[in-house]
């Protein structure tokens, strides 16, 4: 019943337990990880939880140990291996908080957060700069793809991972028709699946969400 018995890279675990002090699984996180962590096991995921629950940690930590365990010598210009979209600034935020925390363990995997604001060109300087881990939100991930070669460059052979969390709150804040966009243009790109053979050969989608009612069902079919 620990991270370590889930496949959890032993950096992770013992950075997970030295600086945040977290060392028992939480139920979510302990369905959640050893799914995302087995390759053979490349199907889509519905993950149906609350704030508060620890779903932040049970998608990020078995999409990290992946990386952490894989063959090919990786750093931040290997490209970008997960994309994670959240309804507001303040969860992109705080999701892109965490991942600086577990990456600290890891300094040569990088997240970048794209979100709306003043920042478009220290995002776009990031961007160029490379990373494996982008974070942000609908609208501003959109922006991007439709207007900055750069982002294209790090999704293309690389994106093993799209996030959608709180499905329930993109749906009401309005965001479907930005997500079927974003995931069009994904979905266009380009995949090679030799570069990575210690990846899973496609694209996994979760779909984070605290109801499992009403629009979010439609979010499944995007
Ligand atoms: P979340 O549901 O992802 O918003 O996480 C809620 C809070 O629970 C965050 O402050 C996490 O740091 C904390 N947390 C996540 N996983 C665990 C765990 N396994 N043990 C203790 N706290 C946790």
């Amino acid at each position: 019943d620990n991270f370590e018995s889930f496949g959890t890279h032993p950096t992770l675990v013992t950075h997970l337990e030295e600086k945040m002090r977290i060392s028992k699984p939480t139920s979510i996180q302990k369905l959640v990880v050893p799914h995302l962590m087995s390759n053979l096991n490349d199907n889509d995921l519905f993950i149906h939880a609350q704030t508060g629950s620890g779903k932040t940690l049970a998608f990020l930590l078995p999409v990290l140990s992946t990386l952490l365990n894989m063959k090919e010598r990786i750093d931040r210009t290997s490209g970008a291996f997960s994309l994670i979209i959240a309804p507001t600034r303040e969860l992109a935020s705080q999701i892109y908080q965490v991942c600086l925390t577990l990456t600290q363990c890891c300094h040569y995997l990088v997240p970048c957060l794209l979100i709306g604001g003043e920042r478009k060109k220290s995002e776009k300087a990031r961007l160029r700069k490379g990373c494996n881990f982008i974070i942000g939100t609908p609208g501003r991930i959109l922006d991007h793809l439709q207007n900055t070669k750069v982002i294209r460059e790090q999704l293309a052979a690389s994106l093993r991972y799209v996030i959608l969390d709180e499905g329930d709150k993109l749906m009401e804040l309005g965001f479907e028709e930005t997500l079927t966009d974003i995931l069009k243009i994904i979905h266009e790109i380009p995949l090679n699946p030799k570069k990575f053979p210690s990846l899973p050969s496609r694209i996994i989608h979760v779909l984070c969400s605290a109801t499992t009612t009403g629009s979010v069902t439609k979010l499944g079919n995007v």
